[in-house]
């Protein structure tokens, strides 16, 4: 099953080591057959060339909507060498065999990514090229196909490897990458326009991503992984830039993710906030008056779990901040911007990575989350569910103050991004205890008080800062010992989706302790 190469059929919109490639296929005797674009770059580093339009008599036509779709183009790609039906079909119309085909499709993704309008992205879908590597693929028993830039160097390799020939296995590896890259490519088509026309179900759509990096291994070190994007112009890791610092792991991935989500929460018109993270949990999130103090409130929720944790910012870094965050280990700093004080500070540090963004993602938009089961995955829309001040329903007979809304409102969004069950004690603007995660919501309230109460020894305060709090709970309370237990921390006002069997009894709970409570109607459940 190894094939020889006579003829290759070269169409790239990324042009890069094109010209050198080529310059080897040539010399290995190859002829080249091109498309109008790569065809002039290629002759003008002094290549011999044949025009596709003098292979299929047809001009290129339409603004290049039409360039390869010909059967002589088809018919050399798709033919079995060894049918004598095809070989004759082949000498009748005069079809030659392609033996390579090297294409890289329009940059679709990349138009969404800078994006481009309407007309744009639909002009920047590529119908000819996506049509060719199917059928080369289809036919890999005889046919070479490549479809990335990373993998000229490979067919080289094959070719010194066998005599200018190509195995099976080789061309098989192809052909399943190929498969791989128009999945991919008609999937960020279809995602792009589920967002262009706001089609907010996950039915009907096509999952698929590029593969963006391979990454040492996944969750630990014993699973291999690699970091896909999906094409979404969405500011965050997937698109930001490395200023400095190893390479970013699958669990950095995931975790500065969820810290830069969450800080994105908080318009930076409002000034500053930011967010420390460890296992895609929130250790500590606060406002302040100046990106420091931000930082230095999130830090004294948890001091502990911070150590070694990701921090985000909703507005450039300063380098007052920076030296701040580098008084201890950090992982992964993610921010819009860094000024250059910023990034003179944590060039210090070689291995703390530095990600900048250029902006923050939108926490209204609309958008996918998955999650993987045995045998298939779950598809849902982003949570971007939002309660506005009129869909408030405060249900206790004392009202909450006004800097006991704030704190509420403030407790609420942060829950959000809290593993259910979430429990979220804030004061101030600041989260002062966190419990996350538990199979029971009395344990999550014990939980945040419990570290508010650490944090309160280590930093010798009279009282946990529990006392006088306001919480968020992701979801109702089933009974009133949730409540109970918060009023034994020293909660003032507490907020909630409420829909309860028992809210009666919650309700009355909280009326008894003197806690101020409100409902939103709405849930947040993370899991
Ligand atoms: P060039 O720069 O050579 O003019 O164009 C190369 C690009 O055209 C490649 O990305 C290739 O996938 C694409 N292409 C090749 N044939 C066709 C076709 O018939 N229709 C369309 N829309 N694109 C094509």
């Amino acid at each position: 099953d190894l094939i020889p190469m006579r003829r290759a059929l070269i169409s790239v919109s990324d042009k890069t080591g094109l010209i050198d490639f080529a310059r080897k296929l040539e010399s290995r005797g190859i002829e080249i057959l091109s498309t109008g674009g790569s065809a002039r770059a290629m002759r003008e580093a002094g290549l011999t060339v044949v025009d596709v339009a003098d292979v299929t008599g047809f001009p290129e036509m339409m603004d290049g909507r039409v360039k390869t779709l010909h059967p002589a183009v088809h018919g050399g790609l798709l033919a079995l060498r060894d049918n004598e039906e095809h070989l004759a079909a082949m000498e009748a119309h005069g079809i030659g065999p392609i033996d390579l085909l090297v294409v890289n499709l329009y940059p679709f993704e990349e138009t969404v990514a800078k994006g481009g309008d309407y007309a744009e992205c639909i002009e920047n879908i590529d119908i000819g090229g996506p049509a060719m590597i199917r059928a080369a693929a289809k036919n890999h028993g005889f046919v070479n196909v490549i479809v990335d830039v990373q993998d000229y160097d490979a067919l080289l390799a094959e070719l010194n490897e066998h005599d200018d020939r190509t195995g099976l296995p080789f061309r098989q590896r192809l052909a399943q990458t190929a498969y791989a890259r128009t999945a991919a490519y008609d999937a960020a088509v279809s995602n792009w326009m589920a967002g262009a026309i706001g089609e907010e179900t996950p039915r009907r759509r096509a999952f698929a991503g590029t593969l963006a990096q391979g990454l040492r291994y996944g969750e630990n070190p014993h699973q291999a992984a690699a970091f896909y994007t999906t094409g979404e112009a969405r500011p965050g890791v997937s698109t930001a830039r490395q200023w400095q610092g190893k390479e970013l792991s699958y669990n950095n991935i995931n975790d500065t993710d969820a810290a830069f989500e969450l800080v994105a929460e908080f318009d930076p018109a409002s000034g500053p906030a930011c967010a420390i993270i460890k296992h895609a949990n929130p250790c500590g999130v606060a406002r302040g008056e100046t990106a420091i103090e931000a930082y230095r409130r999130a830090f004294d929720c948890d001091r502990t779990s911070a150590f070694g944790g990701i921090v985000a910012l909703n507005q450039p870094l300063d380098g007052a901040t920076a030296e701040e965050i580098v008084k201890i280990f950090t992982e992964v700093v993610i921010a819009p911007d860094a000024d250059e004080d910023a990034k003179r500070v944590f060039a210090t540090k070689k291995n703390l990575r530095l990600l900048t963004t250029g902006g923050l993602p939108d926490p209204l938009s609309i958008g996918m989350t998955f999650r993987q089961v045995a045998g298939g995955f779950l598809a849902q829309g982003r949570d971007n569910g939002h309660v506005g001040a009129d869909a408030l329903k405060v249900v206790s007979q004392r009202q909450p103050s006004d800097g006991e809304m704030a704190d509420l409102m403030f407790a609420w969004t942060v829950a959000k991004h809290v593993k259910s069950n979430a429990i979220v004690y804030a004061k101030d603007l600041a989260t002062v205890g966190i419990g996350a995660g538990q199979m029971s919501r009395v344990d999550s309230t014990r939980i945040g008080r419990r570290k508010s109460e650490d944090m309160a020894e280590a930093l010798q305060l009279p009282l946990p800062l529990t006392v006088g709090s306001a919480v968020a709970s992701d979801a109702f309370f089933p009974f009133a010992d949730g409540i109970e237990a918060l009023a034994d921390a020293g909660a003032k006002a507490v907020i909630q989706p409420g829909g309860s069997m028992r809210d009666a009894e919650v309700i009355e709970a909280a009326d008894r302790l003197g806690l101020a409570m409100v409902f939103t109607g709405q849930r947040h459940f993370r899991h």
